[in-house]
């Protein structure tokens, strides 16, 4: 393995492509709505933190943060909050996965995404998902606002929730959006087996996979994901801090790698895990010992995996060859 060099890597153009809206109030922010609705604080919120007792637990406190965004006006506030957030990091593009079924949740937050980008430079899409285990009927009231706001900025449908719970139910839903020009990113290979992948490829038509990293343990599915291109967005903060994954340094990021899968780096739910994007370049520097090429290589994964306008695109590649010529 080469040295540790020591290019900056916030000057390195990254993507956030699993990064939820909600996972992404700020805590301050949090306090003020909860106090302005008078609706409750997620119990683990403590300081400046969170704690949970177990996934089901970190679920169930989401749901109460999704709960204190109750006015167009917050969905706006924090959507620019995220571009503010992502722009110090180096993180040029995200895809922000927002759960709502609400149009008016969707266009505020376009709205705060135009601020931002205005403001920030940098450029969010959305992502609208579904949670397993809720009605079918609530999966197809956000295809039809993500359908509403497809041309404004929401390029995919995802799906997320207890990963013990089938997808199948949803399988229609996500037909009609890839059908109608969605793409699908559902989670799965996170909490639940390589079992939740396959579903997630033959059901739901998974164009990435959210997280997906126990698909080592199906050797036959490595092969076929990897030879379709199927990118997976890891995010190993996530999964500690979760306790999926006992630490940093047992993390499958590198064996994923190597296995020649289409890896990309991201931060999930940054205010509530302490991540960034930034983190975990930073994280696969330290913990991995990566060398600045292969971080380049997964920042240009994220970009080759993502949605993004062909221009910009364009424009990060050549920031990333760019990045690494410099002499470190
Ligand atoms: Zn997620």
């Amino acid at each position: 393995m080469t040295s540790l060099t020591a290019r900056d890597l916030r000057t390195l153009p990254k993507t956030d492509l699993h990064l939820h809206f909600q996972g992404s109030v700020r805590i301050a922010t949090l306090r003020e709505f909860a106090a302005k609705h008078g609706t409750e604080l997620p119990p683990g919120l403590e300081g400046d933190s969170y704690s949970w007792n177990d996934f089901i637990d970190f679920i169930r406190q989401y749901g109460i943060v999704c709960s204190a965004l109750q006015e167009p006006a917050d969905f706006a506030r924090v959507a620019t909050e995220i571009c503010e957030d992502l722009a110090p990091q180096g993180v040029r593009y995200a895809e922000v996965t927002l759960s709502t079924r609400s149009r008016s949740d969707v266009s505020a937050a376009l709205d705060g995404f135009d601020e931002g980008f205005d403001r920030f430079g940098v450029r969010c899409r959305l992502v609208l998902d579904h949670v397993r285990g809720f009605p079918v009927e609530f999966a197809e009231q956000t295809l039809d606002a993500a359908l509403a706001y497809k041309d404004r900025g929401v390029v995919a449908i995802g799906l997320g929730g207890p990963e013990q719970v089938p997808g199948a139910s949803a399988a229609p839903v996500f037909k009609k959006g890839i059908d109608a020009g969605l793409h699908s990113v559902p989670h799965a290979g996170e909490a639940a087996g390589p079992e939740s992948i396959r579903e997630a490829i033959d059901l739901l038509g998974a164009e990435r996979i959210g997280h997906g990293f126990r698909i080592l343990e199906d050797e036959a599915l490595v092969d076929e994901v990897r030879d379709r291109g199927i990118a997976l967005e890891v995010c190993p903060t996530s999964n500690v801090a979760l306790r999926l994954i006992d630490s940093l340094d047992a993390h499958p990021l590198p064996r994923l790698i190597d296995a020649g899968l289409t890896v990309t780096l991201n931060s999930d739910d940054p205010a509530m895990f302490g991540s960034s994007a930034l983190g975990e370049y930073e994280a696969a520097r330290g913990a991995f010992g990566m060398p600045d090429e292969a971080l380049a290589a997964l920042a240009r994964a994220g970009v080759q995996a993502s949605y993004a306008d062909e221009d910009i695109k364009r424009q990060m590649l050549e920031g990333i060859d760019a990045w690494i010529r410099e002499e470190a």
